[in-house]
């Protein structure tokens, strides 16, 4: 996982090494490289440009620690300077209603319904819930298999209504069947398109309106890099979604959503999904995540 940007990163703070104490010059070059990195890792320039420029006030600020070298220093400044651009601290999703409603929505495609059976089997092992999976992709017939297999997978049952062309109905209708069935979770898997389309972001947003979930959670594939960033702007204004959730972290990523996404849109990322099966649904820890990108 990001790769790339771990490498050039450790490039640029090899600059500093052998220097006995922070200059301007080693600094302002040190600095550079960072930057580089970061556009070339599909971090937005205006974002990669206000980092630099704290990272250098930062380092230029400090007193001179006979302690920890200028490098030393340099790495735990963009470490700790990553985690604030990631969001700090990880942020859990809010499970104290009964039944805790959740929306999932995003892209085709993005790992939406993946991820819809990975939370459920995490509410179900780690956190004692009895969750509902909800088929709320009444487009793709095949939607609905999908998250039945998953659903046997986990043992978490799995409310469709395959010939029911209203995906707001359904929803109420799941809510009413976790009521009666004492189902405290649910999570509503939602139709996506392969880009932002008008229909889909009204049937999003009429579900969110029914239902009143707790929790919107808006999921990504990280592989997009800015387009990932972009969607989430688009969402977030319609849905004002309550966290991100980031996936295909397994692949050849190359970091500028998860370091972005945060910052764009002001809503925490509380998940990453590493992978197909279905146990490897994380929680996101900014500072573990800054710390594995520094090595
Ligand atoms: P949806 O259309 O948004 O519901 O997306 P799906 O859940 O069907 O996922 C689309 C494809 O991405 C499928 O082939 C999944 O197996 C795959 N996928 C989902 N999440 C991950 C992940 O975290 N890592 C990898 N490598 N593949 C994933």
């Amino acid at each position: 996982m990001f790769e790339s940007l771990s490498e050039r990163l450790e490039g640029a703070f090899k600059q500093l090494k052998g220097e006995g104490r922070i200059s301007e010059i080693n600094v302002a070059t040190t600095v550079k490289e960072i930057r580089r990195a970061l556009v070339d890792a599909d971090v937005n320039y205006k974002i990669a440009k206000e980092f630099t420029d704290r990272v250098k006030d930062k380092a230029l600020g400090e007193k001179v620690i006979t302690a920890i070298s200028p490098g030393q220093l340099m790495v735990k400044i963009v470490k700790d300077e990553l985690a604030e651009l990631m969001g700090n601290t990880e942020v859990e999703v809010d499970l104290k209603a009964n039944p805790t409603i959740i929306l999932v929505a995003g892209l085709q495609g993005s790992g939406k319904t993946t991820f819809s059976g990975k939370l459920a089997n995490f509410l179900k092992t780690k956190k004692a819930r009895k969750p509902l999976l909800v088929a709320g992709d009444i487009y793709r017939p095949a939607a609905i298999d999908q998250l039945k297999v998953l659903g046997e997978q986990i043992g978490v049952e799995v409310y469709s209504e395959p010939e029911n062309k209203n995906a707001v109905e359904i929803a109420q209708n799941a809510l009413k069947h976790a009521k009666q069935n004492g189902n405290n979770v649910i999570i509503v898997d939602t139709a996506g398109r392969l880009a932002v389309d008008e229909t889909m972001m009204t049937e999003v947003a009429n579900i969110k309106a029914a239902i009143n979930p707790q929790e919107i959670l808006f999921v990504v594939d990280s592989m997009t890099g800015q387009d990932a960033v972009n969607t989430a702007k688009t969402f977030n204004d319609r849905l004002d979604f309550s966290g991100v959730v980031l996936t295909k972290l397994d692949g050849d990523t190359r970091g500028g959503a998860a370091l972005t996404i945060k910052y764009t849109v002001n809503k925490p990322i509380k998940f990453v999904s590493m992978g197909e099966k279905l146990d490897t649904l994380d929680v996101f820890y900014p500072e573990r995540m800054a710390q594995r990108i520094l090595g």
